[in-house]
């Protein structure tokens, strides 16, 4: 709501000269033209561009290595901004993985350095080309606020620590809802706030003020999700008017990406005589008929649709009597409550049952789970289970459907792509020498994330194709 300065302020001294004993609202333009002096004033108002160069740790939610551990997660990033042609560039290593956006003032692309492939895409603009990286800059939310004035409202004081701040709340193209916490007495952002879910927040919380070139900012941040820690900064580099020349131009050489499958339609399929495939998006299940009842592998949300899909193309009517849940990362724990719901009994390691628990939100009695240690086996051996520690999670469960020596994995070997093989990583090769320790004749793999079935040929070429991950000689994030 944006309210006349003079107004405000005739009323603010109104207000005063009735010695009304209330604290009156302060009027949000002038807190706003505070805010703007607080982090530099015209020398923040005629800035042309700007760079930050930030490392941040990350402490993981719901895809640790271990149900028991909270990992750190490394984000290197530097992100260039043309404020006056509206451009951005983005860098980003993400624990070894490199990645870039680039919004040049008229079309988005992604960059990917490895596969040296350049993606045209119309989701990426000036706004989202640096991945919300800049929701943790306080100088950029400075500028946000300020374009955004019109909407801007004052929501009142809040205290924090015991200070009180004055806090503002204001939209973008972007962002339906950001609140800022405005320091009282020097005008800087102390936290900022934005919806999680319907109920919680992501807050981000700026310390350490520091210039320059009169141009303020916070050396430091913390983010929280829903009250738990969420990341921080390491170390942070914030430059003026940086050299523009370069910093937009795309990559040269570099290919399109490849034609992905189309996932967007719920699809059952029988692939061998008691063995059938279903599901949409990035969760798929394999359910084998085991005689008087199914056995599945893939939990992800929909398992009951997925379920009901074999059905209808003529599955069998019987009762799903297991499922072999992969790990306890949290996206593939999303259908634990339709499995729960569904009667089954979960293969699962002793050290994922909590987390199983938690994601199924109901009560689940002990002989509701079915322990594997190392290997299992279920119907009579058709149907084995080995347990693979690996760098993705310290449990995995490999699902091995013997009739058709077919191996349902859930995050390992994976093609959502219509042709071609996935990028070759070291964890293939892991996967390989785990199968042949174990003795495990695969011909072919089934995968939570796709239903695109690849065989063991397919694992040899993708193992042979392994590179190391490329971050470009000239990004300066990749300077050790
Ligand atoms: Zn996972």
């Amino acid at each position: 709501m944006k309210i006349n300065t003079g107004l405000m302020l005739l009323c603010a001294t109104l207000l005063v000269h009735t010695k009304l004993g209330v604290a009156q609202e302060p009027a949000v333009d002038v807190m706003i033209d505070k805010v703007v002096a607080a982090y530099g004033g015209d020398k923040l108002l005629s800035l042309k561009g700007f760079k930050l160069t930030d490392k941040r740790q990350e402490f993981r939610n719901g895809q640790n290595h271990s149900p028991n551990e909270t990992d750190l997660f490394y984000r290197h990033a530097s992100v260039t901004v043309d404020l006056v042609k509206q451009r951005k560039e983005f860098r980003l290593i993400r624990g070894t993985v490199t990645s870039g956006r680039i919004f040049d003032g008229q079309n988005g692309f992604s960059i990917n350095p490895t596969a040296r492939v350049l993606t045209k895409s119309a989701r990426i603009n000036f706004a989202t080309a640096d991945s919300k990286r800049l929701l943790h800059l306080d100088t950029a939310l400075v500028l946000m606020l300020k374009d955004a004035r019109e909407s801007a409202e004052y929501v009142g004081e809040r205290s924090h620590h015991g200070v009180m701040y004055d806090v503002v709340k204001f939209k973008t193209k972007q962002y339906p809802q950001l609140t800022l916490f405005i320091d009282k007495h020097s005008g800087r952002i102390a936290q900022m706030q934005r919806p999680y879910r319907k109920t919680q927040y992501y807050n981000t919380y700026f310390s350490e003020f520091t210039q320059n070139k009169g141009v303020t900012y916070a050396a430091t941040t913390y983010q929280t999700k829903a009250g738990k820690p969420l990341s921080m900064t390491t170390s942070r580099k914030f430059e003026i008017n940086p050299d523009l020349a370069k910093a937009f131009k795309l990559p040269k050489g570099y290919s399109k990406p490849k034609e992905g499958i189309d996932f967007s339609t719920m699809t059952a399929l029988k692939i061998a005589d008691n063995l059938y495939q279903a599901g949409r998006y990035g969760g798929f299940s394999i359910f084998y008929d085991a005689g008087e009842y199914f056995i599945a592998a893939g939990g992800y949300y929909e398992l009951g649709q997925r379920f009901a899909k074999i059905k209808a193309l003529g599955a069998p009517d019987k009762p799903l009597k297991y499922l072999v849940v992969s790990h306890h990362h949290d996206d593939h724990l999303s259908g634990m409550k339709e499995a729960a719901d569904l009667g089954v009994n979960f293969i699962t390691v002793k050290d994922n049952i909590d987390s199983i628990r938690e994601a199924a939100k109901v009560e689940l009695a002990d002989e509701r789970f079915t322990i594997v240690e190392n290997e299992g086996e279920y119907a009579n051996g058709e149907v084995k289970v080995l347990d693979f520690d690996n760098e993705h999670a310290k449990h995995n469960l490999m699902t091995y459907f013997s009739s058709e020596k077919l191996l349902f994995t859930a995050d390992m070997f994976i093609a959502r792509d219509v042709v071609g093989l996935p990028k070759g990583e070291q964890s293939h090769l892991a996967l390989k020498q785990k199968l042949n320790q174990a003795g495990f004749d695969v011909e072919q793999f089934a995968a939570a994330h796709s239903s695109r079935l690849l065989t063991m040929g397919d694992l040899d070429e993708t193992i042979a194709s392994i590179v190391p991950e490329e971050c470009p000689a000239h990004w300066a994030i990749c300077e050790k």
